[in-house]
């Protein structure tokens, strides 16, 4: 095999091949919109259009596609050949500028929250130039922002490019401030993803995993993480195979996965990329996703993205790493040698302290989805309390410009390991706080909360658009300040004095915690239902309004999209349960009862002098909880019939949240019961041990 620096990117139109194939003024006006984000010239866009056809051809391509990424959280494409007819019958590959720029797909059955009626079909996908086409299964893909023929955003890639935006502006006032020669200010991201590997054959026999990526059933399994055995253990041959095969693929792409491992549940694995800038970190993630389904079909296996595929075992997790630097290739939350005298730092530091503070709400509803609901709180993921970790030494900096005290110079300490031979290991800044859900980790945050199947735009669309209103305030007070110096002091102060309630550096995993947490007046939106509404919160409104990230309307239709798409998560659940409960289980059972009875009854019959005592008493155990089944069937089935009762988005999320899941909870306790008892050769469907143990 090739080695990687050879094909690394190899079906990229990057900028290595950009510069090969287009004219040198060409290529310069494409560099300086991906840079700078400035318009493209059509005439620019004609001859790019035309390099990159003759490029995707030669690799095989025969069709484009625009890419876009609509509210349903996934990406979307429709495919056009080349083709054009030409004369005698033969055809020309064509594809113009203005294909390149603008598509047309029919957008009528994208979720919008009632913003594009669905007479008024027209959507609009553009060229986002500053993430590279790529070349995949014969089509040359075009990464595009998608909205409507009047202008409203339905996608996910046009709020993110626009808070990557103002995020700049506001930040490059501040830096200018501090005398530095910065043109351009982007953020980054690396987002680590979770996931599991189950065996193919297995799935297919679970109607819950094929329509909603969870198990509905399972009784808990004889073993799961408790030896905790699977953390970072030693890799499987098959799964090893398959994460080679992955890095491959997405090497090809230009996507640099960097760190592959075994996570804490069995069949639970870890792909960790090095980072880049925030739109394409997110497109990679997305390609990584799809990808990681992909090549699993083709080891005979399948990838589960759900945030909860198996219960009581963890679920999944992407962790998004954030940071934000200049063009002159500088980290701006590097603390540097001594912290306490990077007022450059402290004032961004602050900054993000107030914006999480201010917005905890909204980011909180970044991370909201029916699948999310399962982790967070449940001592595997962060609780849904919003805080802050930075660490004893941020900690003990801030807290001294906040009594107007100097702040200790910090001693680094060496890590000791006991042994001679090795290397002192200098400790990091922070220790790691693994129950954080927004950590400093040494030179960003990792904000924790994300579940594994969220697109990140949606997180960091909040987290630059807060950090800009934060920094946006500050510019305007430092801009008029006589003291620079001594107003950034202020600042921080000031920050400390409003915010440090968002800043806890103990165990988030703990009831004290929870106490504490409301004590200091922080949100516990627990569920997404508790959530989401506050998306739409005047406050939040104003936010997105400002800053030119969605209008009143579009925050308004994002809210409902949301709200709708957890009640249909749940409905599908329930449906699928009822599904598997009536013509799966029940049959399973009751056959399974019927073995039973006619054994006792056989036995009853021959008048034996044998003890029937305990044999009886399983059968009617057995016979009990068929019967509990039963009821338990029709209260979820009656229960769902009651959601036609509500209007009202909000109310019917709610409805199923309170009513809907806890019929489901219910049945799900009496069908995993009678796993436990019925034989093994009766179960309709393949158990928990088969599902995580057999890769
Ligand atoms: P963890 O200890 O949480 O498992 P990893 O080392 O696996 O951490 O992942 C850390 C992630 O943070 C990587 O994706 C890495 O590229 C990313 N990262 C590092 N520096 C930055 C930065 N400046 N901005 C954004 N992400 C970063
Ligand atoms: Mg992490």
């Amino acid at each position: 095999m090739a080695a990687v620096t050879e094909f690394f990117g190899c079906n990229v139109f990057n900028e290595t091949v950009m510069q090969a194939r287009l004219p040198k003024s060409i290529f310069k006006s494409l560099k300086k919109t991906m840079a700078e984000g400035t318009e493209l010239q059509p005439e620019v866009a004609e001859v790019v259009a035309s390099a990159m056809k003759d490029w995707a051809v030669e690799k095989g391509a025969t069709h484009y596609t625009h890419w876009f990424q609509p509210m349903t959280g996934i990406t979307a494409e429709k495919h056009d050949a080349f083709i054009a007819p030409g004369v005698d019958g033969k055809i020309i590959l064509e594809f113009s500028g203005k294909e390149l720029i603008k598509g047309e797909p029919d957008a009528s059955s994208f979720p919008s929250g009632g913003l594009r009626a669905t007479f008024e079909a027209r959507g609009y996908t553009t060229w986002d130039p500053t993430s590279y086409a790529f070349v995949k299964d014969g089509s040359l893909y075009i990464p595009t922002a998608f909205c409507s023929y009047g202008g409203e955003v339905l996608d996910k890639k046009t709020p993110l490019l626009r808070s990557m935006e103002t995020i700049n502006v506001q930040a490059l006032r501040i830096l200018k401030l501090f005398g530095r020669s910065v043109t351009r200010v982007t953020t980054t991201v690396g987002a680590e993803q979770e996931y599991f590997l189950i065996n193919k054959e297995m799935y297919k026999k679970r109607k819950d995993l094929l329509l909603t990526g969870r198990t509905l059933f399972g009784a808990k399994p004889a073993k799961g993480q408790e030896l905790d055995d699977h953390y970072f253990g030693n890799l499987k041959q098959k799964v090893s195979d398959y994460m080679k095969d992955l890095d491959t693929e997405l090497w090809k792409l230009g996507i640099l996965s960097k760190t592959k491992h075994n996570e804490v549940a069995p069949a639970q694995h870890e792909l960790a990329p090095i980072f880049g800038t925030t739109n394409i970190a997110t497109d990679h993630n997305q390609l990584t996703m799809e990808l990681m389904k992909k090549i699993a079909d083709k080891h005979g296996l399948v990838c589960l993205l759900h945030e909860k595929p198996f219960a009581g075992v963890n679920g999944s997790g992407k962790h998004n790493n954030w940071s934000i630097s200049t063009n002159t290739g500088e980290n701006l939350l590097e603390p540097g040698k001594s912290p306490k005298d990077n007022k450059q730092f402290l004032l961004f530091l602050s900054a993000i302290i107030k914006a999480v503070d201010d917005y905890a709400d909204l980011l909180r509803v970044s991370v909201a989805s029916a699948g999310n609901d399962h982790r967070l709180g449940a001592n595997e993921a962060p609780p849904a309390i919003v805080s802050m970790f930075l660490g004893d030494e941020l900690t003990h900096i801030l807290e001294a410009i906040e009594k107007g005290e100097t702040a200790l110079a910090t001693v680094k300490a060496f890590l000791e390991t006991g042994v001679a031979a090795l290397p002192k290991l200098r400790k990091d800044t922070t220790d790691r706080n693994r129950t954080s859900p927004f950590a400093f980790t040494g030179n960003k945050f990792e904000f924790r909360m994300l579940g594994s199947a969220v697109s990140i735009a949606g997180a960091n669309i909040v987290l630059n658009t807060a950090i800009t209103e934060v920094l946006q305030g500050f510019a305007d007070r430092l801009e008029k300040a006589d003291d620079f110096e001594k107003e950034v002091l202020e600042i921080v102060k000031e920050t400390m004095k409003k915010h440090k309630r968002i800043i806890f550096n103990g165990n988030n995993y703990s009831e004290e915690w929870v106490a504490e947490a409301s004590r200091r007046g922080l949100n516990n939106l627990k569920t997404s239902v508790e959530a989401l509404p506050t998306f739409a919160a005047e406050k939040n409104i104003t936010l997105f309004e400002k800053h030119g990230i969605f209008s009143k309307t579009e925050v308004i239709s994002r809210c409902e999209i949301m709200l709708e798409g957890y009640a249909k998560a749940i409905n599908i659940e329930a449906l699928t349960m009822l599904e598997m409960a009536k013509k799966e289980i029940l049959p399973a059972v009751l056959k399974y009862n019927k073995e039973v009875f006619k054994t006792l009854k056989v036995k009853q019959e021959l008048a034996l002098n044998i003890s029937l005592e305990k044999e009886q008493a399983y059968a009617i155990k057995l016979s009990n909880l068929t019967e509990s089944l039963m009821s338990k069937i029709d209260d979820l089935d009656n229960i769902l019939l009651e959601t036609k009762n509500y209007e009202d988005v909000e109310d019917l999320a709610k409805f199923f949240r309170e009513y809907v899941f806890g019929a489901m909870q219910t049945l799900r306790v009496v069908a995993d019961e009678l796993e436990t008892i019925v034989s093994a050769a009766n179960w309709p469907f393949p158990t928990y041990v088969d599902l995580l143990f057999y890769v």
